[in-house]
């Protein structure tokens, strides 16, 4: 069994596909849905954590990219440029996964942990040092050169 948060980027002839319950019911893959976002232009994005029995993920993912999504990794689109990060500590107080947090309230480091992150750019508008990255543009769609 494995579980990867992931997004998809899905194109505006399959926003109204019934995709998730194809990927349920044909390749028994569990969807579970952390931000979905429909762009004006009819586009979407989803984060979302899939969990199954790695041939399953594996063919589902296939499936996915031949109907023209594009998968990636969400660990690849948020970063912390920590030549830029001050440890303020202000984006612990946003960030609605604990993904940034103080664990050490001696050495008060934030420490960013990816597996937990969710995409939803709270930090990224927050930080007065710039130092929060979700590879995202304000459309929601994912900056493809910054993820490769
Ligand atoms: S708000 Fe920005 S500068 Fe402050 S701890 Fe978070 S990432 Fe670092
Ligand atoms: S984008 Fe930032 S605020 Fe949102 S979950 Fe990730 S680290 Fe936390």
């Amino acid at each position: 069994m494995i579980s990867k948060k992931i997004i998809l980027h899905f194109p505006n002839r399959m926003v109204d596909q019934p995709i998730i319950y194809l990927l349920s019911k044909e390749y028994d893959l569990v969807f579970n849905i952390l931000l979905a976002r429909i762009m004006p232009n009819e586009k979407g994005v989803m984060v979302a954590e899939l969990s199954g029995e790695k041939e399953n993920y594996d063919r589902g993912v296939e499936y996915l990219k031949r109907q023209g999504v594009i998968v990636q990794l969400l660990s690849k689109g948020v970063r912390r440029d920590d030549q830029r990060c001050t440890q303020c500590g202000i984006c612990t107080s946003v960030c609605p996964t604990g993904a940034l947090s103080i664990p050490d309230r001696k050495t008060m480091e934030v420490t960013f942990d990816v597996e937990k992150c969710v995409a939803c750019s709270l930090c990224v508008d927050i930080c007065p040092s710039k130092a929060m990255h979700v590879a995202l543009n304000k459309s929601g769609e994912l900056v493809l050169d910054e993820l490769i």
